[in-house]
């Protein structure tokens, strides 16, 4: 198979190694195109206002089968250079393995879903992986997620994804034998409490830093519910952000009777 994988931690992040590691080591044909440093939450930015640079990396943590490269722009752009340039036909475009979660709300200022969904729009297959990494938590198990995605991309040979649809996979971080199984799930809700921090610089001004206590709306069936109790949550995404009911329920409350002359 040929596989495009990207990230949004960067192309030297232990991830994304992870994950090109385990399929060209199965003997796929694999490129790494990826930002050239971290990009998390930038979502699905692309660059318009300046040029982009791509080069091949040299780099001895990948494998000697994996060319790998870095793009000074986003996710997204790595995906669109990668496709554009490097791999145009892939079989599959692989994001991730992200360090932390994107469960509930994270997906759309995730950097590493949206770079599955720049796959998707240029009509290619597409999965993101995540690592449920906390602050304080046990060593990163990388390879429990490679393991995963190895195996969903195996049933993927035998039953393809939808046309339009992009697999969003959290996997829980522990070591194999510890995994719960695995949950076809919807996206969950999870909530920043405290997002905006004020805080003074060094020199006592007043600044802003964003953060926040994560707290998850444990809903049986969501993502965030899955990763909590030790399964791999696969959530099936696409891109119509289209709410349909509210087509409805906003015409026959009279929002197209407006006159504007
Ligand atoms: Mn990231």
């Amino acid at each position: 198979m040929k596989l495009l994988i990207t990230n949004d931690d960067g192309v030297y992040a232990p991830g994304i190694i992870a994950l090109a590691s385990f399929f060209a080591g199965r003997g796929n044909e694999c490129v790494v195109v990826a930002p050239d440093r971290e990009r998390s939450s930038v979502g699905h930015a692309i660059t318009l206002n300046r040029p982009l640079r791509l080069w091949e990396v040299q780099s001895a943590h990948y494998p000697a089968n994996c060319r790998a490269y870095a793009c000074d722009g986003t996710p997204s752009d790595s995906v669109l250079l990668g496709l554009e340039e490097i791999m145009p036909e892939p079989d599959l475009v692989l994001s991730g393995i992200n360090s932390g979660p994107n469960l509930g709300d994270d997906l759309t200022y995730s950097g590493t879903v949206s770079a599955a969904m720049e796959g998707l729009i240029h009509g290619h297959s597409s999965l993101a992986f995540s690592l449920d990494i906390r602050e304080g938590g046990a060593g990163p198990h990388y390879a429990t997620a490679a393991m995963v995605a190895g195996h969903i991309v195996d049933h993927l040979g035998d039953s393809p994804l939808p046309e339009g649809v992009l697999l969003n996979v959290n996997v829980p971080n522990l070591p194999v034998a510890e995994l719960e199984g695995l949950r076809i799930t919807r996206k969950g809700v999870r909530l920043y409490r405290g997002k905006v921090n004020r805080i003074k610089d060094p020199a006592g001004r007043e600044c802003w830093w964003v953060s926040g206590r994560v707290e998850d709306r444990l809903e049986e069936g969501s993502d965030v519910w899955a990763v909590a109790n030790g399964q791999v949550s696969v959530t099936p995404v696409h891109m119509d952000m289209t709410h349909f009911p509210s087509i409805d329920v906003l015409a026959s409350g009279g929002l197209e009777k407006i006159n504007f002359k």
